[in-house]
C-alpha cells in the first residue's frame, strides 16, 4: 500500500465543498455593515432552536462562555457544588471555576465514556446545585437517569453538548430533559465556524432572556441591568453556521458510516472499539479506541503519515498547578477515568475523509505489529 498523509481535521476541505455559498454569505455580511447582533445572528438562533427542538437558542462567543453564562443565568455561583466528570475537555470544569463554584467529579461508565448515573448520588451534599453531563465523543449521556436523580434532589441539569450536536438518545432528545444545553462551534467540533463561537439552547425562556442580557454587558438595550460580559456570536460566524447547519445531518451520517467501517474492519484487532448504546444515535465527534500500547500505536501511525490524538491526555483532577487555587473535589475514586487516560487514542474521523484514506487507516492498523 502506498503511503498517504491523513490529517486529524477536514475543515479546509469542508470549506472548499461549500466555497461559493460561504464566500457569498461572508461578502453579503461585509456589505451589509451589520457585524454584531445583526440579522444573521437572529436567524441562526431561530434555526438552531428549531434544529434542537428547544424553545430558544442564544448565540455566544464560545462553548466555554455558553457554560459559564448558562450557570450564571441559572443563579449558580460561589459556594455551589456542581457535579461533572473528569474525562472531559478542561473547559467543562473551567466554566464552573470561572463562576466561583466548586467542581465535584464522579467517574464515567467505561463502555460509553459518559457520566455513570449510579455514581452521582454518593457525591451529592447539601451544597450540590447542579449536574453537568458531558455528551462525550458524540454520544449522549444517559439523560433519563441523570434527570431522575436531579428531580429527586432538586438539582439543575446543564448539558455540555460541545461534541454531540445531532446525536439522540433512545427515547430522549438532547435538550429535552435539562435546564440548558451548551454548544461549541470552534472549528474542530461537528458544527464549526471559522473561529470561536457557541450557543445555549433551552426550553426555559427566562434563561434565554437572561443570557441575552449577560452576553451584552448586562444590557438588554441601552441601560445596564447588571454586570455582564462581551460574549456575542458575530454575524460572520452566524452566516457560516446557518449554511453548515443545513449539512450537519449529512455530515454526521458520513461520520457514522466511517465508524461502521472502522468497527467492522478492526473487530479482530487487539483494540477496544467504541460502543454505541442500543437505540442511540452516536455522531462520532471522535472515534476513540483503547490499547495497552497506545503510545506505540500512535507513533506507528505517525510514522505512516496518519495523525491520531489523545482525548484526554490528562484528567481534570490530575491537572497540575492551578495558580489561582482551583481544585476539583473527588469524593470517591475514579478508577475508570484513571484507567482510560493512558489507553485512549482518537483515530482520524471527519466527514471529508475519502474512502481511500479510511481504507489506508484500516490497512495501516492491520499492519501494526502490536495488533495481536
Ligand atoms: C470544546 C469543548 C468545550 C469548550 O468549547 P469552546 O468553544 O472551545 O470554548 C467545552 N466542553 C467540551 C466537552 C468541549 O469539547
Amino acid at each position: 500500500m502506498a503511503d498517504m498523509k491523513v490529517g486529524f481535521y477536514g475543515h479546509v476541505r469542508q470549506y472548499h465543498s461549500l466555497k461559493p455559498e460561504i464566500d457569498k454569505a461572508i461578502s453579503d455580511v461585509l456589505e451589509s455593515g451589520a457585524y454584531v447582533m445583526g440579522p444573521q445572528g437572529k436567524e441562526f438562533e431561530k434555526e438552531l432552536a428549531a434544529y434542537s427542538g428547544t424553545r430558544d437558542a442564544v448565540g455566544v462567543n464560545s462553548g466555554t462562555d455558553a457554560l459559564a453564562l448558562a450557570f450564571k443565568a441559572l443563579g449558580l455561583g460561589p459556594g455551589d457544588e456542581i457535579i461533572t466528570v473528569a474525562n472531559t475537555f478542561f473547559a467543562t470544569a473551567e466554566a464552573i471555576w470561572l463562576i466561583g463554584a466548586t467542581v465535584v467529579l464522579v467517574d464515567h461508565d467505561p463502555v460509553t465514556y459518559n457520566i455513570d448515573p449510579s455514581k452521582i448520588e454518593a457525591a451529592i451534599t447539601p451544597r450540590t446545585r447542579a449536574i453537568v453531563p458531558v455528551h462525550l465523543y458524540g454520544q449522549p449521556a444517559e439523560m433519563r437517569a441523570v434527570a431522575k436523580i436531579a428531580k429527586a434532589h432538586k438539582l439543575l441539569v446543564i448539558e455540555d453538548n460541545a461534541q454531540s450536536i445531532g446525536a439522540r438518545g433512545d427515547d430522549f432528545a438532547i435538550g429535552e430533559l435539562s435546564d440548558a444545553v451548551c454548544l461549541s462551534f470552534i472549528i474542530q467540533k461537528n458544527l464549526g465556524c471559522f473561529g470561536d463561537g457557541g450557543a445555549v439552547a433551552t426550553n426555559r425562556q427566562e434563561v434565554a432572556d437572561r443570557i441575552r442580557i449577560l452576553r451584552n454587558h448586562g444590557s438588554p438595550k441601552r441601560s445596564h441591568h447588571s454586570l455582564g460580559y462581551n460574549s456575542r456570536l458575530d454575524d460572520l460566524h452566524a452566516a457560516v453556521l446557518r449554511i453548515k447547519l443545513r449539512q450537519i445531518d449529512k455530515w454526521n451520517d458520513r461520520r457514522r458510516s466511517i465508524a461502521a467501517q472502522y468497527d467492522k474492519a478492526l473487530a479482530d484487532v487487539n483494540l477496544k472499539l467504541p460502543t454505541a448504546k442500543a437505540g442511540y444515535r452516536h455522531v462520532y465527534h471522535l472515534y476513540v479506541v483503547e490499547s495497552d500500547d497506545r503510545d506505540g500505536l500512535q507513533a506507528y501511525l505517525k510514522g505512516k503519515g496518519i495523525i491520531a490524538q489523545t482525548h484526554y491526555p490528562i484528567a481534570i483532577h490530575q491537572q497540575e498547578g492551578y495558580p489561582w487555587g482551583c481544585k476539583a473535589v473527588v469524593p470517591a475514586p475514579l478508577p475508570n477515568t484513571e484507567a482510560g487516560v493512558p489507553r485512549v487514542l482518537s483515530l482520524p474521523m471527519y466527514p471529508e475523509l475519502t474512502q481511500d484514506e479510511v481504507q489506508y487507516v484500516i490497512d495501516t492498523i492491520k499492519s501494526w505489529p502490536g495488533k495481536g
